[in-house]
């Protein structure tokens, strides 16, 4: 369906040329450096849609060139036990970045696993000096979600965002906030909206960059957008789909896109979109961190 549309934002297409241009960047630092850049990801507990995920990640990896470390960890697993995880990581010098893979079960906490996560290798840049860093305006580990968001929505703008309204919807760590201060740097004017925002509809109206980041499904309608603007949908829900066959299910966004799409000048389908970017910017993220760690020069426009 979403084959035929002619203002799509093109996840897979974009995604290849990133994973593309990280493994030739890898390449080049493993010959002229003999530094191999590795990625670990830790994943306690058996939820099926992070074992697919952590399952990507480290294929993805391997094919840009990448050491992949996978950690499994059983879902009895203590706080302690986690947090060790974390120090041998990062005391290990084959891994340059590694993440722990949420939502991990409830007897951990998220926000002591993020703090333990040495700065310099979180991968996902989740840790407060990262997010500090990034709100400071200073180099950071960028979380790679958000990074992905960016990096489509300056595609579909034809390569400049200055000036822009966007408006995103949602404030959490990982998504909007990270998302709010890419698109400053970017110059655009950023408004963020959230559960206690007044009249969402008309704000979202004022958007020429819109951002969904709640996990509702079909929140946004096609009369929320303005003519013309680009869509960055990054939400990402599973809902039943009995015409698939009984108990079936399937992913759609935040965003409504059959309405959207109509009234867009760019819009990221779900799945196909922002949820592609998301390993690239990961691969990328490791790459970086390996050459600081190692103080190799990365090109300007790696
Ligand atoms: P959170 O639940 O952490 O945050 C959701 C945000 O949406 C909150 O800021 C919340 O506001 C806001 N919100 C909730 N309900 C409303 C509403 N009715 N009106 C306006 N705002 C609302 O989610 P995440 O940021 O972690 O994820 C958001 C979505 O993105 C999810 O669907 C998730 O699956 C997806 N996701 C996709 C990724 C990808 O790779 N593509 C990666 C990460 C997430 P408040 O703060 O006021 O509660």
């Amino acid at each position: 369906m979403s084959e035929t549309v002619s203002n799509r934002i093109d996840g897979k297409a974009i995604s290849t040329a990133l994973k593309a241009r990280v493994g030739e960047e890898v390449a080049r630092i493993k010959s002229e450096h003999g530094l191999t850049p590795g990625l670990a990801v830790v994943l306690v507990g058996t939820d099926p849609a992070s074992e697919v995920y952590v399952r990507n990640k480290g294929i993805a990896t391997r094919e840009a060139g990448m050491n992949s470390f996978e950690y499994k960890m059983d879902s009895s697993a203590s706080e302690e036990e986690v947090l060790a995880k974390v120090a041998e990581l990062n005391a290990d010098p084959a891994v340059h970045g590694f993440l722990v893979q949420f939502p991990v079960p409830e007897q951990i906490s998220q926000q002591n696993i993020i703090d333990a996560i040495d700065p310099i290798k979180d991968a996902d840049g989740l840790h407060p000096l990262n997010a500090g860093r990034l709100a400071s305006g200073l180099p950071a580990m960028v979380p790679a979600t958000p990074e992905g968001c960016v990096i489509m929505a300056k595609q579909a703008a034809g390569g400049e965002l200055a000036g822009k309204h966007a408006v995103i919807i949602g404030r959490s760590n990982l998504v909007g906030k990270p998302v709010a201060q890419l698109l400053l740097k970017e110059n655009c004017t950023v408004t963020i909206a959230h559960s206690r925002s007044r009249d969402l509809p008309a704000l979202a109206r004022q958007a020429d960059i819109l951002v969904a980041a709640v996990g509702r499904p079909n929140m946004v309608r096609g009369d929320w957008v303005k003519p013309g603007a680009i869509v960055i949908d990054v939400g990402i829900n599973r809902i039943p789909a009995p015409e698939k066959g009984e108990g079936k299910t399937r992913l759609i966004g935040d965003v409504c896109f059959d309405e959207a799409k109509e009234v867009a000048g760019a819009i990221t389908p779900v799945p196909g979109g922002v949820g592609l970017m998301t390993v690239a910017c990961l691969l990328r993220n490791t790459v970086i961190a390996a050459c600081r760690q190692h103080g190799v020069a990365l090109p300007d426009d790696f």
